[in-house]
C-alpha cells in the first residue's frame, strides 16, 4: 500500500501536454554469488578461464547427474538477507522453472518461486541533496545462472560456453518504491554497495557480476498504478538511467495519444538510446514451476543464522554514522570515505591516533585525487597508510608544512620511502628559527620599497609579499610565523 502512496518529489515529475506525470519503477537486480563454486556443483564459478573449461557433469546436464547444495551460497544469500535488514525464511522451496535455451542443457533452471529463502527487507538510499529514501525490498532467492552462447565467433555456427552455467545467483526483487531514475541508479548504487561491503557479490557490472530488470509505469500525480513494461538484462548504472527516461517518456506519449500500454518486455539498445519490445504479455512463457524432487526443502536453525548475523561487518550506513561522530566528519567526507570498504578501512588505519579531519582531507584530496587521475585504485596505491600517517605527523608537529608536505608526498608516491628520512636527508623541514626568517623578510621588504605603500594603503596585499618570503625559503618557512613578522615591521594590525 506505502509503495502506491509514495509520491515522487515535484520536480522528478514529467511534463506532458495533459499535466504532469510521476514515474514509477522496480527493479529485480541479479546478483552474482561471490564464491569458489557453483550453486549445485564443485566445479570452478570463477570468472573466464578458456571456454567450457569449468563444467562439471551436472553443469552440462548428463542424464542422472544429481545437484548437491553449496552451503556456502546458502550462507552468501542469508548473509545478504541480513544486510538488506530483511526477514529470512527458515523453510524454503527450490523449483524447476522450465524453458529451453541452447546455454541451457538441463532444459530448465533451478530457481526459487513461492518460498524464497529471504522475505522483505529494506534498502536506505542517499539522493545529491542529501535526502534519503527507503526502498522496500519484496524478496531475495537463490538460482542458477545459465551457458552464454557466442554469436560472433562464426558466420554460420553459434557456440555455447558452460563456465556461467549453474553458478549461484541472487534475485532481488525491489517494491516499486522508486520514483525517478536518479533513485533507481541510487537504489543500485547502494545495493551494490552493501554486497561489496558483506562481500556477497564483487558488484562487477562489465563482467555481468550485478544486472538489473528495470520495470517501468507512469501515472498521473497520486493516482493509481498504471500498466509496466520490463526492461530486461540492463548491466549499466548509466544506460538504466537512459532505458527509464527514455521508457518514461513513451509511455507517456502513448497514453496521451488515448492509447494504452501493453504489459510487455522490452530490450535498452545504448547506440541508439531506445527501448524496443522483445515479446508481449501473451507471449510471456509458462514456466509450469515445480519442486525439484532431486532437491530437499532448505531449512535453516536460528543459530545458524544467528551465526552469520553476529559475522556481520558494520554496513555503510553505520559506518558513515559513526564517521561523523567519532572523527568529526562533514557527512559528504564520510560518505566519500566508506564508499568502499577498503577506503574506509584505510582511513581508519591512517587515522588511528591522529585528527580525523586532517587525515580524511589528506586520504581524500590527495590519495584519492591522485589514484583517481592515474587510474589506480586502494588496492594499488603505491602511497600506504604508514607513509601518509607520517606525512600527517610531520604536517600537524609543524615539522613541515602543508606545501611542502604535499611535495613530500609526491616523492613517496614516486620514489617510496620513509616521509621523515625524506624531510631529514632533503632539508625539507620548516624554519621555525625566526632569525632565518626575519633575514629573509628584511630582504624582501628591502628588495620591493615600491610595495610598501601599497600594502600598508591595502593590507590584503600581505599575501603578495608572504608568497615572496615563501619563495625565497624554498616553501620552509613557517606561514605564520611569516605572516606575524611581516606584519610586525609593515605596521599592519
Ligand atoms: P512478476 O512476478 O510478474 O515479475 P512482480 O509483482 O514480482 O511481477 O513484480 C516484478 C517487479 O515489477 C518488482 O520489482 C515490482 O516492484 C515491479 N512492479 C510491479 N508493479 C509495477 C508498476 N506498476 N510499475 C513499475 N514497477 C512495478
Ligand atoms: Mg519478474
Amino acid at each position: 500500500m506505502i509503495s502506491e502512496q509514495r509520491m515522487a518529489a515535484s520536480k522528478d515529475w514529467i511534463k506532458g501536454a495533459t499535466g504532469d506525470w510521476e514515474i514509477i519503477i522496480g527493479l529485480e537486480v541479479h546478483a552474482q554469488v561471490t564464491s569458489k563454486s557453483k550453486l549445485f556443483s564443485g566445479s570452478s564459478a570463477e570468472f573466464g578461464g578458456e571456454p567450457n573449461d569449468h563444467v562439471s557433469l551436472v553443469d552440462a546436464a548428463m542424464p542422472g547427474m544429481l545437484p548437491v547444495i553449496n552451503e556456502y551460497c546458502v550462507e552468501q544469500a542469508v548473509r545478504t538477507g541480513l544486510g538488506l535488514k530483511a526477514k529470512i525464511n527458515n523453510y524454503s522451496i527450490f523449483d524447476r522453472k522450465n524453458y529451453f535455451y541452447p546455454d541451457l542443457p538441463q532444459g530448465y533452471q533451478i530457481s526459487q518461486y513461492k518460498q524464497p529463502i529471504v522475505g522483505e527487507g529494506v534498502v536506505t538510499i542517499d539522493l545529491d541533496d542529501g535526502k534519503t529514501v527507503e526502498v522496500g525490498i519484496e524478496r531475495l532467492h537463490l538460482e542458477q545462472d545459465a551457458g552464454k552462447s557466442i554469436h560472433d565467433q562464426h558466420p554460420s555456427m553459434s557456440f555455447v560456453d558452460l563456465n556461467r552455467s549453474g553458478c549461484a545467483l541472487m534475485e532481488i526483487v525491489s517494491k516499486p518504491d522508486m520514483r525517478s531514475s536518479d533513485e533507481a541508479r541510487a537504489y543500485v548504487t547502494k545495493l551494490r554497495q552493501i554486497m561489496r561491503y558483506l562481500g556477497t557479490c564483487d558488484g562487477n557490472m562489465e563482467q555481468g557480476s550485478l544486472r538489473a530488470d528495470v520495470n517501468v509505469s507512469v501515472r498521473k500525480p497520486g493516482a493509481k498504478f498504471g500498466t509496466r513494461c520490463e526492461i530486461k538484462n540492463v548491466n549499466s548504472v548509466r544506460f538504466m538511467g537512459q532505458a527509464i527516461e527514455f521508457e518514461a517518456r513513451r509511455q507517456i506519449g502513448i497514453l496521451e495519444d488515448g492509447g494504452k500500454i501493453d504489459q510487455e518486455t522490452r530490450l535498452y539498445d545504448p547506440r541508439k538510446g531506445e527501448t524496443r519490445s522483445m515479446r508481449s504479455k501473451e507471449e510471456a512463457h509458462d514456466y509450469r514451476y515445480f519442486p525439484d524432487p532431486d532437491l530437499l526443502p532448505l531449512e535453516l536453525t536460528d543459530d545458524w543464522v544467528a551465526t552469520i548475523k553476529n559475522s556481520l561487518p558494520e554496513l555503510p550506513d553505520e559506518k558513515r554514522a559513526r564517521f561523523v561522530s567519532a572523527y568529526g566528519l562533514s557527512a559528504y567526507d564520510a560518505n566519500v570515505l566508506v564508499a568502499e570498504r577498503a577506503s574506509s578501512d584505510f582511513f581508519e588505519a591512517t587515522a588511528k591516533g591522529r585528527d580525523g579531519k586532517i587525515t580524511a582531507n589528506w586520504v581524500i584530496n590527495e590519495l584519492f585525487g591522485r589514484l583517481n587521475k592515474e587510474g589506480k585504485t586502494i588496492e594499488t596505491t603505491p602511497v600506504s597508510s604508514l607513509q601518509l600517517g607520517e606525512i600527517v605527523d610531520l604536517i600537524t608537529s609543524g615539522t613541515i608544512s602543508g606545501k611542502i608536505a604535499k611535495d613530500v608526498f609526491e616523492i613517496i608516491w614516486t620514489e617510496g620511502g620513509s616521509p621523515s628520512q625524506i624531510v631529514e636527508t632533503r632539508g625539507l623541514k620548516q624554519v621555525t628559527d625566526t632569525g632565518a626568517i626575519e633575514r629573509a623578510v628584511n630582504e624582501i621588504i628591502a628588495k620591493n620599497p615600491d610595495k610598501i605603500a601599497a600594502v600598508v594603503a591595502k593590507p590584503s596585499m600581505l599575501g603578495w609579499f608572504v608568497g615572496q618570503v615563501m619563495k625565497s625559503t624554498g616553501g620552509k618557512a613557517n606561514p605564520q610565523a611569516v605572516n606575524d613578522l611581516l606584519r610586525q615591521k609593515l605596521g599592519i594590525n
